[in-house]
């Protein structure tokens, strides 16, 4: 099993992938998860939405949006290895994230076979 302490030597789909995993495919914030579609209330909290939901919330004016989850890696990450340095979030949250100055992790194609 690899560990955050092997990011270093992995393609970086790889370190999605795990980092996916880690976190259960949920942004750490605010629980939603990858690929799922929904709503944030006024209060900022997620909403997930089945089919029968997202045409009442459609027809009430929410803002559907899809979750695409993001891997960032803070600056200290590379001195420290801390996994608490790692972070998977939303776009939303990937905003707030990044307006504190924390990079976002390069997206690189899988490896050809
Ligand atoms: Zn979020």
């Amino acid at each position: 099993m690899k560990t955050i302490k092997d990011l270093f030597s992995m393609p970086h789909q790889d370190i999605r992938t795990l980092v996916l995993k880690q976190n259960n495919y949920c942004c750490q914030e605010c629980k939603a998860t990858n690929n799922s579609q929904g709503y944030f209330s006024e209060s900022g909290l997620w909403n997930p939405c089945d089919k029968f939901m997202l045409n009442w919330a459609r027809q009430n004016g929410y803002n559907i949006v899809t979750i695409h989850l993001n891997v960032l890696l803070s600056p200290e990450f590379f001195k420290s290895h801390n996994s608490a340095d790692v972070r998977l979030l939303c776009r939303k949250h990937a905003a707030v994230w990044k307006n504190t100055n924390r990079v976002k992790l390069p997206y690189a194609a899988p490896e050809k076979r």
